[in-house]
């Protein structure tokens, strides 16, 4: 943060803006390394979650917001823990969610390609360099040996760590166990000495790797590459500029740094972000499935209302306001604002994001036609053989419902729920309900005729409020909150809802006059 603030002075007397250092570089000199370009490098070893979702988002809004590439590399080296379907399920969330990725292992890139798995050779011939410059050692330790050593530290109440023993074999002992094909890994040389580094988020970091571990592998028996080779191999080759990844990594980045001095390379600018928690600061459970970003979207919740409510608990923005979109996430974005502090995630509030949002949408002419196409095929899966008639499938029926519930409603789900069955399906309403609230139910169901046939089909939710007050009035004995639950009860079969006039303008003058005149059989039933 304070590097972020150091720069944005830095580049405040020439420009008013917070831009990264090598922005500037890249505005005026045109180099490799002066290009935006950033990743989001989850493993298919589970399902996209919100966690995922902000890191990617965050690296989106910084590439875009510079004029940068934003990358999508899927990490799939750990081969046994892989999940069936979750390399296209995460491509298509983020697609789903508005965070697309620029390249990708389906749109591809100059770069590819983008799945860790097919770029094996890379990693091969990277590891031989490591070992032929001596910065990396073939290893013959057995497991049974790796066991013991591993058993021998907890016994003595150590951290368990490899105790580096092949790094002092001989050239001709190597060369008889390859020649016998000894199995065997290949592992990197952790020197003393690391530099410090900047973090961008973190500040001034040095973690002193080679006194807390045993050289890491960096080539598995397996042939595959474990993560902190492919990550480094693969940040070089696709020409990352900054590295913004969870904080979880910070620890790890000396690591790599040692790793891109020993292989000659400029390593990219990093910045951590700090974690995603739930709001009582405990980890955020992936157990329970209800952060998963598709559980979100088979319940209805909107993509745009899931990077509000993940960017509005975090830092990194100039004001913290409710309902923004990514324009203007983007305009707000500020990297010098993001904090060292987790981020708290109280999904409590996600059904007033998502109902703003969905008020957003239901105003935008294109987006309200889809909201109404999705309703159509909802309403006709959820009730097809009670659905009135063919008019609530009408357009300008359903439009004009979304309308009238923008802002109450949190998800077209809702207006599936008993509590809206009456704009599909006529309610049943018998007789002794009628007598319970009134004996003068004919009379003020024909005073609501009489008003229906001046008004001549026009309803308006203002103007009807007023008339049904002064219709109260000429109810007998019939008190103005009695009148109302009656009327909501013909209407609707409820006792509760939205306020009559609303349930009137809602079902239209026909609909309406149908549910009244049912109301004066049902009077004289009684
Ligand atoms: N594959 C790592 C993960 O799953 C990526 C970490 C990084 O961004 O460097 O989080």
């Amino acid at each position: 943060m304070l590097l972020w603030r150091r720069l944005w002075r830095r580049s405040a007397g020439r420009k008013r803006q917070p831009v990264e250092p090598q922005l500037n570089v890249t505005r005026r000199c045109s180099s490799v390394r002066g290009e935006v370009r950033v990743r989001f490098a989850p493993s298919p070893t589970g399902f996209l979650h919100l966690g995922g979702l902000r890191t990617a988002l965050y690296n989106y809004i910084f590439a875009k917001k510079y004029g940068g590439s934003f990358i999508l590399r899927l990490e799939d080296t750990d081969q046994s823990r892989l999940v069936p379907g979750a390399a296209e399920s995460i491509e298509d969330m983020l697609e789903w969610a508005g965070v697309p990725p620029d390249e990708s292992p389906r749109r591809g890139g100059p770069v590819g390609p983008y799945l860790q798995s097919q770029r094996l050779d890379l990693y091969g011939r990277t590891a031989r360099q490591l070992v032929e410059s001596g910065r990396a050692y073939y290893c013959f330790c057995s497991s049974q040996r790796l066991d013991l050593l591993k058993k021998e530290a907890l016994r003595t109440g150590q951290t368990p760590r490899y105790d580096n023993r092949c790094r002092h074999l001989q050239a001709g002992q190597v060369q008889e166990k390859l020649a016998q094909a000894v199995p065997h890994v290949i592992r990197f040389r952790l020197d003393a000495g690391v530099e410090p580094f900047r973090d961008l988020i973190f500040g001034r970091s040095h973690h002193e790797v080679a006194e807390v571990e045993g050289d890491p592998v960096v080539m598995k028996a397996d042939g595959f590459p474990t993560y902190h080779l492919a990550n480094v191999v693969d940040d070089h080759y696709m020409r990352i500029s900054h590295v913004l990844r969870g904080s979880e990594w910070l620890i790890s980045t000396s690591k790599h740094l040692l790793m891109y001095r020993a292989l000659g390379w400029q390593p990219p600018t990093f910045g951590h972000l700090p974690l995603l928690m739930n709001k009582d600061g405990t980890k955020l459970s992936k157990r329970q499935g209800d952060i998963f970003i598709q559980s979100f979207r088979r319940d209805g919740v909107l993509p745009e209302a899931l990077l509000d409510i993940t960017t509005h608990c975090g830092s990194g923005f100039n004001t913290n306001q409710i309902g923004r979109k990514m324009d203007q996430l983007m305009a707000e974005f500020n990297p010098s604002k993001i904090t060292t502090h987790s981020a708290l995630l109280d999904l409590e509030k996600l059904p007033e994001f998502n109902r703003i949002h969905l008020r957003h949408r239901i105003e935008d002419e294109e987006q309200c036609q889809l909201l109404v196409a999705d309703l159509q095929g909802r309403i006709q899966q959820a009730r097809p053989a009670e659905v009135r008639d063919e008019r609530v499938l009408h357009e300008d029926y359903i439009r004009r419902v979304l309308h009238l519930r923008k802002g109450h409603i949190s998800s077209l789900k809702e207006l599936l729920s008993p509590a809206y069955s009456y704009l599909w399906v006529r309610p049943s309403v018998s007789s002794q309900q009628v007598a319970a609230l009134t004996s003068e139910a004919q009379h003020i169901a024909s005073l609501v005729l009489k008003l229906m046939a001046e008004r001549d089909g026009e309803l308006a939710v203002d103007g009807l409020g007023k008339d049904l007050k002064a219709l109260a009035k000429q109810a007998g004995d019939t008190k103005y909150g009695d009148v109302m639950k009656l009327l909501r009860l013909a209407l609707s079969g409820l006792q509760q809802g939205p306020g009559v006039a609303e349930m009137m303008v809602s079902l239209g003058p026909a609909e309406v006059r149908h549910r009244v005149q049912k109301l004066s059989l049902l009077s004289e039933a009684g």
